[in-house]
């Protein structure tokens, strides 16, 4: 089966995020591999590294939403592009926006350390949030902000391809899930996005100030590991 050049993919992607701007989109389904954009089977490892970086940069100066007025820099994303597993937050913070890097700082550290809990380590995984950019003093992305990343978010995935997503916190999950359910209702069991499960969790944001939600985490994380072979 040929496959299209990755070039031509990233222009597929730019096209098809300025067509919906022109059609006043404001919401898209998300669902994985849906845009035309499934391009790269398990195991071309290198032709997904790629892809990844080369939608990166055509998503470097994205001014689809307010959102860029205030950010340093777009922070797409980090880790191993054949990764099974994807963790998908909210939105880059101060540090993230910074250094360029999803997760980092405290709560990033957390991150780190659940990963390693799971014996994997964050170059095993890919870590992105559902929004590029910093919204100003760390509030909610706005329904509106979502929509606009929407795009970049599926395409994403679809380069990605992971055997299992985690979403991290309510608001990741929520925007992965299409629902307005608390995170509280949602973790504790797999949901669907297509064909690949997805397990909402906690925050390690949240983690962090109300350590007695860890036990949970942790009964969610053995869910994934169980999926993933890993015990
Ligand atoms: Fe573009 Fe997403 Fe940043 Fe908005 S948040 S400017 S849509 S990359």
């Amino acid at each position: 089966m040929s496959r299209a050049a990755p070039t031509d993919i990233v222009m597929a992607v730019r096209d098809y995020v300025h067509y919906l701007q022109q059609l006043g989109v404001t919401e898209l389904p998300l669902r994985i591999a849906d845009c035309g954009l499934r391009i790269a089977e398990k195991g071309g490892t290198s032709s997904s590294a790629l892809r990844l970086q080369q939608l990166a940069e055509s998503v470097h100066d994205c001014q689809n939403c307010r959102l860029h007025q205030g950010r340093t820099q777009v922070v797409f994303g980090t880790g191993n592009p054949d990764a099974d597993l994807v963790f998908v937050g909210e939105a880059p913070g101060h540090d993230e926006d910074i250094t360029g890097e999803a997760f980092v700082g405290a709560a990033g550290q957390l991150l780190t350390r659940i990963i390693q809990a799971m014996d994997l380590t964050r170059e095993q995984v890919y870590i992105l949030n559902v929004v590029k950019c910093r919204p100003p003093n760390n509030r909610n992305p706005l329904p509106d902000e979502v929509a606009a990343c929407r795009p970049i978010l599926q395409a994403q995935l679809a380069c990605l391809q992971p055997r299992v997503i985690c979403a991290l916190g309510t608001f990741a999950a929520q925007a992965l899930l299409q629902t307005e359910e608390r995170i509280s209702r949602l973790r504790g069991r797999f949901h669907n996005l297509g064909d690949v499960p997805v397990m909402p969790t906690y925050h390690p944001a949240y983690l962090l100030r109300n350590p007695q939600g860890k036990r949970a985490v942790w009964e969610d994380m053995q869910q994934i590991q169980r999926v993933l072979g890993l015990r």
